[in-house]
């Protein structure tokens, strides 16, 4: 029964993850990969996350079970942090939350939701969006829509075209999927004002949001970056938000992220909850638990919370400084092209803006790596490195 499959071509960036391994240049820069680098381009273990598992090594009792939801503990310490406080306890009778396996875990299950509460669904997506959406979402027989987003020009949002081509196609009843904060892969982000206008949209066309939130606390602050979501929840009836503890605790390979509904009654919530779970039962049962009872770890113990947060805040200093260095060693090259986009960006990504023949000439010049949409990850920057990859970025542009 398998003669006939053929092997499907390498997903692009673990060819390029191969390469980079492969490659023997002593200065070899990974811009690639999208996981958060330190200054020694190690992904740390934070030591809030290393406490709290010593924690509970010691005190853990059972391995047994949790049950399709995960961990309630868990699910209402995330729901605070994503929504804060006033607003999770206001929105808490309408709310059904399940602990995932990471946010792509959310994702799917949100998927499998939709299309069984509203198969005719279509979900409006970004352009571009995260390529993880179109297999996430698409798989589980979502048609996908795009909607205008980044703009080369300016290195902002589209924000006319975005809500043009939404108000002109989206119908009552598909979801727009919008990024919470740190726009994977643009970094553009939308303002205040236009979370506003959105959640005006949502309101009079019946367009239900959807939001991905993949980066809480790597944009602005903890809060900061959730205020558009929290606007938004506050004031529409039904909404989906998936989350994921992979950056923001460091926790990727624990797979330990949440999806939260919002139904539009109290009374509605049981019978969402219940879908959901049934949906999480016929997929893979129950969601591990080691991540989430870390993170519950931390976020119930003040000490281990603040730990946790200045960490993440040095994160977050990190590469806003690695940011404005990069706009401006490459401004000090006499580069003509304004980078200075990327200093209004936010989180770790942003596009160069350079084109494919431009990336392979970083890559066969200077060991210099990354996708080929020329997106970089900001936190493969590094004052070791910073200077090498300005000159070849300069090189390349004025050559
Ligand atoms: N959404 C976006 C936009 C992401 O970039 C990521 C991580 N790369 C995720 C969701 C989910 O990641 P994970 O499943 O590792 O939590």
């Amino acid at each position: 029964m398998f003669e006939h499959l053929k092997a499907k071509p390498a997903d692009p960036i673990l060819r390029l993850m191969q390469e980079f391994r492969e490659d023997s240049h002593p200065q070899k820069v990974d811009l690639g990969v999208g996981v958060y680098k330190d200054e020694q381009g190690h992904t740390p273990l934070m030591q809030a996350v290393d406490r709290a598992q010593r924690i509970l090594v010691e005190s853990e009792l059972t391995k047994s079970y949790i049950g399709p939801p995960g961990s309630p503990l868990f699910n209402d310490q995330i729901t605070q942090l994503v929504l804060g406080n006033g607003l999770a306890t206001k929105l808490k009778e309408r709310l059904a939350v399940a602990q995932t396996p990471g946010g792509c875990g959310a994702l799917r299950m949100a998927a499998e939701f939709i299309k069984s509460c509203q198969p005719t669904a279509r979900v409006w997506v970004s352009d571009p969006t995260w390529a993880n959406h179109v297999p996430l979402l698409g798989g589980a027989g979502l048609p996908l829509e795009t909607y205008p987003y980044y703009d080369q020009q300016t290195g902002g949002v589209r924000f006319d075209a975005m809500m043009e081509t939404l108000k002109k196609s989206a119908r009552a009843g598909d979801l727009v999927l919008l990024h919470g904060c740190c726009h994977n892969p643009s970094g553009a982000d939308l303002n205040s004002k236009q979370w506003q206008e959105i959640t005006e949209f949502c309101l009079d066309k019946g367009v239900v949001p959807f939001v991905d939130m993949a980066y809480q606390g790597l944009g602005q602050g903890l809060n900061e970056d959730a205020l558009g979501v929290r606007y938004l929840f506050n004031a529409v009836p039904e909404a989906l938000l998936a989350t994921s503890c992979s950056k923001n605790f460091g926790l990727y390979r624990e797979r330990t992220g949440a999806l939260m509904l919002l139904s539009a009654k109290a009374e509605q919530t049981p019978a969402t909850a219940s879908e959901l779970f049934t949906r999480i039962r016929s997929h893979y049962s129950m969601p591990p638990a080691h991540g989430a009872s870390v993170v519950e770890t931390i976020l119930m113990n003040s000490q281990l919370a603040e730990l946790w947060q200045s960490e993440l805040n040095a994160m977050r200093k990190r590469i806003q400084t690695l940011r404005l260095q990069l706009n401006q060693g490459l401004k000090a090259r006499g580069v003509d092209r304004d980078f200075s986009f990327i200093e209004r960006q936010q989180g770790m990504f942003s596009f160069l803006g350079i084109s494919p023949e431009q990336v392979n000439q970083l890559r066969k010049d200077f060991s210099i790596y990354m996708v080929e949409s020329s997106r970089i990850n900001l936190a493969g920057l590094s004052a070791h490195n910073l200077d090498y990859v300005c000159d070849g970025i300069a090189s390349i542009l004025k050559g």
